[in-house]
């Protein structure tokens, strides 16, 4: 099956027979990494929601960050997922306790699935925390 995605030099579409390999773009012979097949994973026959109880993650890269050696970079949270979270308001909320004093940069990112509601919640996240969020549709 072949993996369609945008060469990061040109924009311009490549279409290869491969996925994880090196390859040069078609277009303008720049080297490229074709990323794993996105197309080929079996595609949720329904919006997945109320699955994820993402706090657990949350805890836990908040304990990463706080526990990292002091001058060590700055401190950023890449939050992705595919819906809203069953538990939104505690999310937020555990997120504000958590993140005292804002030290955190949190960055939400939703894929497949663009629902109203998960929107509003990881916006609100990503404003909160300095962050940005982004839609990252099927196919790029
Ligand atoms: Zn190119």
């Amino acid at each position: 099956m072949a993996t369609e995605f945008r060469c990061e030099r040109c924009g311009r579409r490549v279409s290869v027979e491969a996925s994880g390999r090196r390859v040069s773009c078609p277009h303008c012979k720049s080297p490229l990494t074709v990323p794993p097949l996105p197309a080929s994973l079996p595609r949720p026959k329904v919006p997945p929601h109320d699955q994820t109880d993402v706090i657990p993650a949350l805890r836990r890269a908040f304990r990463v960050l706080r526990d990292a050696p002091a001058g060590r970079g700055g401190k950023v949270i890449c939050l992705l997922t595919d819906g809203e979270f069953h538990n939104n308001g505690r999310v937020v909320e555990t997120i504000r306790r958590m993140d005292v004093g804002h030290k955190v940069r949190i960055h939400t990112i939703l894929h497949h699935y663009r629902s109203p509601g998960a929107v509003r919640v990881l916006r609100r996240i990503a404003l909160d925390n300095a962050g940005r969020f982004r839609f990252v549709g099927a196919g790029g």
